[in-house]
């Protein structure tokens, strides 16, 4: 791949290595990667500034008048509002009036407080918290180091913003051994916002939960992840606004209706996002680091390699265009443009890398051709044409990706 066809509009810039918390599901320090232990617990000011001067550089070169940093961790706001402030005034100093920089942080919640709220106002951070569910529900993997649940720190960070109007964004891990009405009736009933629902990293190389062994992958009637999306989204598709702004259910409409729209699960567009570890390192997406120890590692750094060079990195250039390298069966899949072989990391095995659907295919096939069924009849019910949309069926579908098995 070409660096000179690839861009870059993001970067996560993790500055904390470390967290406040021990999620069992969590990828950077319960899935067998230890690098963390060797980075430096916050990003240093010559590090963070150096980033900036780059991003500089890059947008004037490439005529870029914004461009969106995420504040990220482990737990970012275990970095403490001095260094937060510092960090987002010295970006806005390199890079403004030039550049608009968009920040965006996603916390656990635990440390947040009215003058965390304050600062992000100030700086027009987006911020965003992630909780599973209701008590219950999150504190089945969304732990302390003593195995206590967190929900009751998290939810009370919520309910500030709510008492003052403001609507929460959350993230959300599925866990399907759980009641998904329950955990959505309570994020409506918190009052929340935008609501994204992540399934838990998991590939051929670690396997999910509930596939005992790699051929399990091709039961099509295990499809647990879509049973549990799917009771939501019927709920959800037919009850009135307001209601929470469900992106993977939002994107996968907007695809089925023929948008250019999607991110790393859905669609076919290009990533543009680099991750800026506490080191400076250069690095594709974390959630690699399920595929094995050190596996995100290469030898860029920010302090003598540039964001653009950074593209020629083998892991880095395929986080970018998985949607273009496909495998067989993802080819020859009737609903390729809307899943694009799904999150990349999802797909890996240890005897051919990348070159697989994602493990979580059944669920996805099954949840695409769900909704695209629900979306065609709602269109026909209001008397909208959809002339030459065939409706798909699961079952035949499945069938038809059935020979590839033999690959596995
Ligand atoms: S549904 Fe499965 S076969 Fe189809 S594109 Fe997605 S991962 Fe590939």
């Amino acid at each position: 791949m070409n660096a000179a066809n690839l861009q870059i509009s993001s970067v996560a810039a993790k500055i904390a290595s470390r967290c406040n918390i021990n999620c069992s599901y969590c990828y950077i320090y319960n899935k067998g990667d230890d690098s963390y232990k060797h980075q430096p617990k916050f990003m240093s000011e010559a590090i963070y500034t150096r980033l900036f001067e780059q991003i500089r550089g890059y947008c004037n070169k490439h005529r870029l008048k914004s461009f969106t940093i995420y504040l990220f961790g482990g737990e970012p706001l275990l970095a403490g509002k001095e260094y937060v402030r510092k960090f987002l005034a010295a970006a806005e100093q390199i890079l403004m009036p030039d550049v608009a920089p968009d920040f965006l942080i996603q916390t656990n919640g635990i440390l947040f407080d009215q003058e965390w709220i304050d600062l992000f106002k100030e700086f027009g951070v987006i911020y965003g918290f992630s909780l599973d569910g209701n008590k219950e529900i999150n504190d089945r993997n969304r732990v302390d180091f003593k195995g206590n649940g967190t929900y009751d720190q998290v939810v009370k960070a919520i309910k500030l913003l709510t008492e003052q109007g403001i609507r929460p964004g959350i993230n959300s891990v599925i866990d399907v051994d759980t009641d998904a009405l329950a955990g959505y009736q309570h994020f409506k009933d918190l009052g929340v916002g935008d609501l994204d629902y992540l399934i838990p990293d998991g590939n051929f190389y670690q396997l999910p939960k509930h596939l005992s062994n790699r051929t399990d992958h091709f039961n099509w009637t295990n499809t647990p992840y879509a049973d549990w999306l799917i009771s939501i989204f019927d709920v959800w598709f037919h009850e009135p606004l307001p209601k929470p702004n469900i992106r993977l259910f939002k994107v996968l409409i907007n695809l089925i209706l023929g948008q250019d729209v999607g991110y790393d699960y859905l669609g076919t567009r290009r990533t543009e996002l680099l991750i800026i570890e506490t080191d400076g390192a250069i690095e594709a997406a974390d959630d690699f680091k399920i595929c094995g120890n050190g596996f995100t590692k290469n030898e860029l750094n920010i302090l003598k390699d540039d964001l653009e060079a950074a593209l020629n990195d083998h892991l880095i250039a395929l986080y970018h265009t998985s949607k273009e390298q496909l495998s067989k069966q993802c080819e020859s899949c009737s609903v390729k443009n809307i899943c694009g072989g799904w999150y990349v990391p999802s797909r890996y095995d240890k005897d051919n890398g990348f070159d697989n659907p994602t493990v979580y295919c059944p669920d996805v096939l099954k949840l695409i051709t769900h909704v695209q069924k629900c979306v065609i009849e709602e269109l026909n019910k209001n008397g909208v044409e959809t002339d030459g949309v065939e409706i798909l069926d699961y079952n035949r579908e499945a069938g038809l990706l059935e020979k590839y098995s033999c690959n596995f």
